[in-house]
C-alpha cells in the first residue's frame, strides 16, 4: 500500500494514464498541475477561515493530486522522498542539530544535497 499506488488505482479506474517512463509531456501532466494549484488555493482559504476540517481535507486532496502528477510523469515518489529525507536528516549527525554560538543551525560535514538526478536514473 502506498499513496501513489492508491492514486494509480483511481487513475486506471478513471481511464487516465499511469506512466512508467519519465516525461513531462502531455495534457494530463498539465491537468494535474492545475489541480495542484486548485487544491492548494482551497486549502489556503480553509486555513484563512480557520476551518481545520477543510484544511485536513485540502491537505489530503493536495497529496492526492501530487501523487497523480507523479503518476502522470513516471516519477517514483517514494525513491525521491527517501533521498530528500536522507538529505534532510544528514543535517543532524547523531540525531542532533549543530548550532553556532548564536543558535543558528549549521550544516555539518555529514550534510549532502539530495541527488534527484541519480534517484530518477539519469546518472550512475
Ligand atoms: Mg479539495
Amino acid at each position: 500500500m502506498s499513496y501513489q499506488n492508491d492514486v494509480a488505482l483511481f487513475m486506471k479506474s478513471g481511464e487516465q494514464g499511469v506512466r512508467s517512463e519519465l516525461s513531462l509531456e502531455g495534457d494530463q501532466a498539465s491537468l494535474y498541475m492545475d489541480l495542484i494549484t486548485e487544491e492548494y488555493q482551497e486549502t489556503l482559504s480553509a486555513f484563512e477561515n480557520s476551518d481545520l476540517i477543510e484544511v485536513a481535507d485540502g491537505l489530503a486532496d493536495m497529496v492526492w493530486v501530487i501523487m497523480g502528477m507523479c503518476n502522470s510523469c513516471g516519477i517514483d515518489f517514494d525513491s525521491v522522498w527517501q533521498e530528500v529525507k536522507a538529505s534532510n536528516m544528514s543535517k543532524f549527525p547523531d540525531g542532533k542539530a549543530i548550532k553556532n554560538e548564536h543558535g543558528k543551525i549549521m550544516k555539518p560535514d555529514s550534510y549532502f544535497k539530495p541527488n534527484i538526478k541519480k534517484v530518477l536514473g539519469f546518472e550512475e
